[in-house]
């Protein structure tokens, strides 16, 4: 593995934009301070980026009220705003490759997969919003008495928004289309492991003719610019997206301040469960791609693997190869399939989950250790034998760690796999369509995929049971999220 091997594609991302984006202007943080944004590839400092903290995220609350109440936004017919997200699309599009680039270097993916999936799945966000925008409708209301009744579905107003770093291009356009198709105004944070290409997609923003304040970026920390967002008593709406633990802080903060709308997408612990009539060579790749898909780190991962005991022996053997065969290394070699986990911390956690599963007793198939010395890069790594009670089995390790379990029947494993305190995600593989339905109708989460993963679509609800969130993203029921109804009663 030669990390940095291919540096002429790295090294032509430029960067241009570094600072906050407040009001259509880009503008350091009234601190003044900056943070370092790392290659987790390398662990070299890309370039530093200026760190909006509570101050920021005032100055960013009074441009998005402003523009809100009183600019053009407002009074714009909504098929302009449908034609700004599409002109939004078309130039994400066009830098597609340079987007792809910035992705990888700042988040340790593999450049051929931004350049396949995140740019293009982005752009499609968009676009599916901005067919949206004059398309959201009330209703009238045959109520009792001598008065026309109706609803309308009117913006939220200020919507504060906070993403995560595994997937940054794609979980800010989940955010914003939505948002911006309905006509609300925004305050993003994005994850401070990974600002620069939600920053170069505020310029794309500003290009396509967004009027000032719609759009405000405060790139920083969780703590400190996070937080003020959500304690904040004129943002209207938060949506997040992150952890578990942050998203009980966010309602919190929601509720000590203004009951702002809360809308959380949180972790998983989701059971992708392999039946013995499964076709074997799609259900073996299928589950090593829910796991392994974007280094390990996705909150819909198929982390349970459920394995039906007649073929477990088989599974695991399988399995393993699959992984052994995985290709680690520079996230600019198209041969890549996996690059580094996203930063020190990361890499240490899921070490420390490879620590926990060996002294629980897991079997070790393959893995289990760093790839070379520079840069966060771990070894696929396959566990059998995982127990429901081991750490491995019960927390979201985020990372490149399959944990097989073997199961019995079909009651059995419903029930094991809704012993959870998450339920994001699930699938079923198999060529019974009856043991599919059954799946599909009793394991409580908010998406199934049958014979399939990470099957995702902008015109598909995305969210979670229980404690993998509230509220739903995409799809129709994303819009909802993002307007309040408000009836109007006439006497007539
Ligand atoms: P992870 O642990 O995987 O980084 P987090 O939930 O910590 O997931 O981070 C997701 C997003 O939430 C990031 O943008 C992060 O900066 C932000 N965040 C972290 N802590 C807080 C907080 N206390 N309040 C608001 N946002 C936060
Ligand atoms: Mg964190």
């Amino acid at each position: 593995m030669a990390i940095g091997s291919a540096p002429e594609v790295a090294m032509s991302a430029a960067i241009s934009a570094t600072k906050l984006l407040i009001n259509n202007e880009w503008v350091e943080s009234s601190s003044g301070k900056t943070f370092p944004t790392i290659n987790p590839a390398t662990e070299e400092v890309i370039c530093h980026v200026s760190e909006a903290d509570a101050d920021d995220v005032d100055r960013a609350v009074r441009a998005a009220r402003e523009a809100f109440e009183r600019g053009p936004w407002r009074k714009a017919p909504a098929s302009e705003r449908g034609r700004l997200l599409h002109r939004l699309a078309d130039l994400i599009e066009n830098h597609a490759d340079e987007l792809a680039r910035l992705e990888s270097l700042d988040n340790g993916k593999p450049y051929s997969v931004a350049r396949a999936a995140d740019v293009p799945k982005a752009a499609a966000c968009y676009r599916y919003f901005a067919g949206w925008a004059d398309k959201v409708q009330g209703r009238t209301i045959p109520i009792k008495g001598d008065y026309f009744c109706y609803t309308r579905l009117e913006p939220v107003g200020v919507v504060g928004q906070i993403i995560p770093w595994n997937f940054p291009l794609i979980m800010q356009a989940w955010k914003l289309a939505p948002a911006l198709a309905t006509g609300n105004t925004v305050v993003m944070k994005p994850a401070e492991q990974t600002p620069l290409t939600a920053l170069r997609i505020g310029e794309l923003i500003v290009e396509a003719g967004f009027p000032p304040g719609v759009v405000n970026l405060l790139p920083g920390y969780g703590p400190a610019a996070g937080a003020a967002i959500a304690r904040h008593m004129d943002v209207d709406k938060i949506a997040f997206t992150g952890s578990t633990a942050v998203g009980h802080l966010i309602m919190e903060a929601a509720a000590q301040s203004n009951l702002k709308r809360v809308t959380l997408e949180l972790g998983g612990k989701s059971p992708n469960i392999i039946f013995a009539d499964a076709d074997f060579d799609q259900a073996i790749e299928g589950a090593h791609m829910a796991l392994f898909y974007n280094q390990g780190q996705s909150c819909s991962a198929g982390s349970r693997t459920f394995v039906e005991e007649r073929a477990y022996d088989e599974f695991v053997e399988r399995s393993a190869a699959r992984a052994r065969r995985r290709r680690v290394g520079d996230p600019f070699d198209p041969a890549t399939e996996q690059g580094p986990q996203v930063d020190q911390e990361q890499y240490q956690k899921v070490m420390r989950y490879i620590g926990s599963g060996k002294s629980e007793g897991a079997r070790l198939m393959c893995g289990g250790n760093r790839v070379g010395e520079r840069g966060w890069f771990i070894e696929p790594t396959v566990f059998a034998d995982v127990k429901d009670d081991m750490a491995i089995a019960r927390e979201e390790i985020f990372g490149p760690v399959m944990s097989i379990i073997k199961f019995r029947d079909l009651e059995e494993v419903v029930d094991r796999a809704n012993r959870t305190e998450y339920g994001l995600a699930a699938a079923v593989w198999t060529r019974d369509i009856g043991k599919a339905y059954s799946i599909a109708n009793n394991v409580r989460a908010g998406t199934v995929w049958v014979n399939c993963y990470n099957a995702f679509d902008p015109a598909a609800p995305f969210g979670g049971f229980k404690q993998s969130g509230m509220g739903r993203e995409l799809g129709e029921y994303g819009l909802q999220q993002y307007t309040e109804s408000k009836t109007v009663t006439v006497k007539l």
